[in-house]
């Protein structure tokens, strides 16, 4: 066991906060968890062309949330299987200080500096 079961609550609690954080924006933003967006953005702008990069600016902020909506989902699921807070490359532990500041984290420090 890499976390105690304190911690481990402790990091459910906040993916699972966070899980309905982003549901919410999705939610004001009009867009659905597939990534479809239902509201019609093209209402009240003056031009198509400021409707267009409008559009085209919130598609790509709904995009982002979803990815970090499934980064979270499947950080819940790891915590489920217990390999939350392990390194999905070297299997190592995940420093609790780095989970604390990206809690949806794969891979641990060095790892991840590896990979840019
Ligand atoms: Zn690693």
């Amino acid at each position: 066991m890499p976390f105690s079961d304190d911690v481990l609550a402790q990091s459910r609690q906040r993916l699972e906060s966070e899980l309905v954080e982003i549901e919410k924006e999705l939610a004001e933003l009009g867009a659905e968890a597939d990534g479809s967006i239902q509201v019609s953005l093209d209402e009240g702008f003056a031009d198509a062309a400021q409707a267009t990069s409008e559009r085209a600016k919130v598609l790509s902020f709904v995009e982002g949330l979803i990815k970090h909506l499934h980064d979270v989902q499947s950080a819940l699921g790891r915590v489920d299987r217990g390999s939350y807070g392990r390194c999905e490359r070297c299997g190592k532990e995940i420093g609790p200080e780095r989970l604390e500041a990206v809690p949806t984290a794969r891979l641990c420090i060095s790892c991840a500096q590896k990979k840019r």
